[in-house]
């Protein structure tokens, strides 16, 4: 399993190294949120909000996304100074919906093993992998328990959740391909994914699109100008239209991305998924519901 992580860098934010330099983090802090919201309402709050909680994270996890909000390779303030000198901060977003929450829990446990098997750090409970809550008992600088009551409401225990982020690691391959995330400095927003082929009525286009949990996505623009749609970019709602629909997109590096299914339903073609070469296979003369 793969996610994409989205660049969501918060603005301005110190660069302090790790107590071993830059980049050289020793595990990792699982959080939860407390508050029961999404994560790109996570992100915009502490944008807004950093300076006077002196509070930010690397990363918050939902159930449809992953979002990165500061440099994995520098310090950042989540569980008080004898953590955040050794440790990078995930953030679980909390739900009450057990769907949403199965979710958001692969995610989770995918990207606490990847931040692991990223320096190749093993899932050590105590040491490579601890909860804020072990952070406040052992080091004593702050009094938060997250994520185990959080955890709990769920059905999930901290040896469980030790036992799948182990499981995953193990899964994870990290020679994998690596696509650069929206924004700052690419270093920064450097994440796994598979690209995949897309071909239109045959012809295989220059540019790829992505596989994300089991759903492909593809780049809007190259797609549509193949076969000759219009596509409309409204900047101050972030909207992109393919004749004349509104489509859902993701900005990567530069270059927006959709669904497959819902960019082929806006230029009324048929899509298909080729798994043995990766492509995704658009054609023309399908009688789409679109
Ligand atoms: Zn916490």
């Amino acid at each position: 399993m793969q996610y994409l992580i989205i660049g969501n860098l918060i603005p301005g934010l110190p660069k302090e190294p790790y107590r071993n330099g830059v980049g050289a983090y020793e595990g990792v802090v699982a959080h939860a949120t407390a508050s029961y919201a999404p994560d790109e309402n996570q992100v915009s709050y502490f944008i807004n909000n950093w300076q006077k909680r002196q509070a930010f994270v690397q990363y918050f996890v939902d159930w449809d996304s992953i979002r990165q909000t500061s440099d994995i390779n520098f310090k950042a303030w989540g569980a008080g100074p004898t953590a955040n000198k050794r440790y990078v901060h995930v953030e679980l977003c909390q739900t009450k919906d057990p769907k949403l929450f199965v979710e958001s829990y692969k995610r989770y446990v995918w990207l606490l093993a990847w931040i692991l098997r990223r320096r190749n750090l093993g899932v050590i409970d105590g040491k490579t992998l601890v909860s804020h809550d072990f952070c406040s008992k052992t080091f004593k600088d702050t009094n938060h328990t997250d994520p185990i009551g959080y955890l709990a409401e769920h059905g999930i225990t901290w040896a469980k959740l030790v036992a799948d982020v182990k499981a995953e690691y193990d899964k994870i391959d990290v020679n994998g391909d690596y696509i650069k995330t929206s924004t700052g400095n690419p270093q920064e927003n450097e994440k796994a994914v598979d690209k995949v082929f897309v071909e239109i009525n045959g012809k295989r286009l220059s540019v790829q699109g992505y596989l994300q949990d089991g759903h492909s996505s593809l780049p809007v623009r190259a797609v549509a100008e193949a076969v000759g749609a219009r596509v409309e970019w409204f900047p101050t709602n972030k909207q992109i239209k393919v004749n004349g629909k509104d489509i859902t997109e993701e900005i990567i590096g530069g270059t927006g991305y959709s669904p497959a299914r819902e960019l082929a339903a806006a230029l009324g073609l048929q899509v298909d998924w080729d798994g043995t070469n990766k492509t995704v296979k658009l054609s023309k003369g399908c009688v789409c519901d679109a």
